[in-house]
């Protein structure tokens, strides 16, 4: 369609980027180093002051200095990612997802095996 060649709104850009944002989330280390750590803080950080959405960058800053993003583990990671995005799902009027439900969404695909080629980003 047309609309696949024109520039993303900031639907569609939230939509791809959170795709972005929770399967990097889910594929991060069991147990990062202070390396990895480091430069997943560095990543966030910059993320906040660069995503192309001004107001949600700025709403995303706010988050993190009052919710430091945690870095320590995939598990960590994954329920900070699915906080923040509730934080702004919040904002939006939208309902909160079950963030116990967070890998079975952006990693390892419902039960009935109906998203065959799950874990194939690995
Ligand atoms: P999305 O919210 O994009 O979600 C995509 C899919 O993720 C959903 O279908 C669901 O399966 C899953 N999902 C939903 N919630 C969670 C969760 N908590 N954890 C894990 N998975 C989940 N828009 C604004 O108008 N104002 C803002 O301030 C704003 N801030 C944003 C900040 C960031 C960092 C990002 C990435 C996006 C932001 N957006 C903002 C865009 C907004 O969050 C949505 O992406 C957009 O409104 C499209 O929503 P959607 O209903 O398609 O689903």
């Amino acid at each position: 369609t047309a609309d696949a060649e024109c520039p993303p709104d900031s639907q569609v850009l939230g939509r791809a980027t959170w795709t972005f944002l929770h399967t990097m989330a889910a594929y991060y280390p069991e147990a990062a180093d202070d390396r990895q750590q480091g430069m997943m803080r560095s990543l966030l950080t910059s993320f906040s002051h660069f995503y192309p959405c001004g107001r949600c960058a700025s709403h995303l800053r706010e988050e993190m200095a009052k919710h430091p993003p945690q870095v320590e583990t995939r598990a960590g990671l994954a329920q900070w990612m699915c906080r923040t995005h509730n934080s702004v799902n919040v904002l939006l009027g939208k309902d909160e997802f079950d963030c116990t439900k967070v890998d079975e969404r952006w990693r390892d695909g419902p039960s009935d095996g109906r998203c065959s080629w799950a874990q194939d980003v690995e």
